[in-house]
């Protein structure tokens, strides 16, 4: 039986647009898997070190049969692929970073995979891409999605056209 998973893509060097565009067809590769609906694609602020470009973001949701641990290791291969090195920090410029926000309805404490993931909840770049997901979605533990938009009470980062690849239009 196949699981929902939601994914955040952030990306904030190096053609950030294109990292993100190449990392969703990627996503849409992995096995046993397959891409149920992407997000747009959202330019924000960077948080912490402000001496970095701007970010790109979007989420998007997978059906899959792999587990949480294998879906993990398979964003982390594709974060690697993209040439991610791990040298620049928490919060540090990178090229791509994947995380699970949400696996079905699962809670985890685990710091290898926390889900749904600790941050989500403070992060307008990963609610607002979430709601173009599903506007109803229910976050475990945390409640309604458009709930927790309202608490958070940020604007929406700005929504950017994606220019050359958008899987919800196929
Ligand atoms: P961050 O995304 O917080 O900026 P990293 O991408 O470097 O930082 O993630 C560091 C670690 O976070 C990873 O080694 C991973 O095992 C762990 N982690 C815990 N929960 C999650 C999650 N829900 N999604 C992705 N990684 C997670
Ligand atoms: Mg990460």
């Amino acid at each position: 039986m196949a699981a929902t998973a939601y994914i955040g893509l952030g990306s904030n060097l190096a053609e950030p647009t294109q990292h993100i565009l190449s990392a969703i067809e990627d996503i849409h590769n992995i096995q046993n898997s397959s891409l149920a609906r992407t997000s747009r694609l959202y330019e924000t602020a960077p948080i912490g070190p402000q001496d970095q470009p701007n970010y790109i973001n979007a989420a998007v949701s997978l059906e899959t049969s792999l587990d949480p641990y294998e879906l993990l290791a398979a964003l982390q291969q594709i974060e690697n692929q993209h040439g991610r090195t791990r040298d620049t920090g928490h919060w540090g410029a990178r090229t791509l970073d994947l995380d699970v926000l949400l696996y079905n309805g699962l809670v985890s404490n685990d710091p290898i995979l926390t889900l749904p993931h600790p941050e989500l909840h403070n992060r307008a770049f990963v609610l607002y891409p979430l709601l173009d997901l599903d506007k109803d979605l229910e976050v475990p533990k945390l409640g309604k999605l458009q709930t927790l938009i309202k608490t958070l009470n940020e604007a929406a980062p700005r929504a950017i056209q994606s220019p050359s690849f958008n899987p919800m239009s196929t």
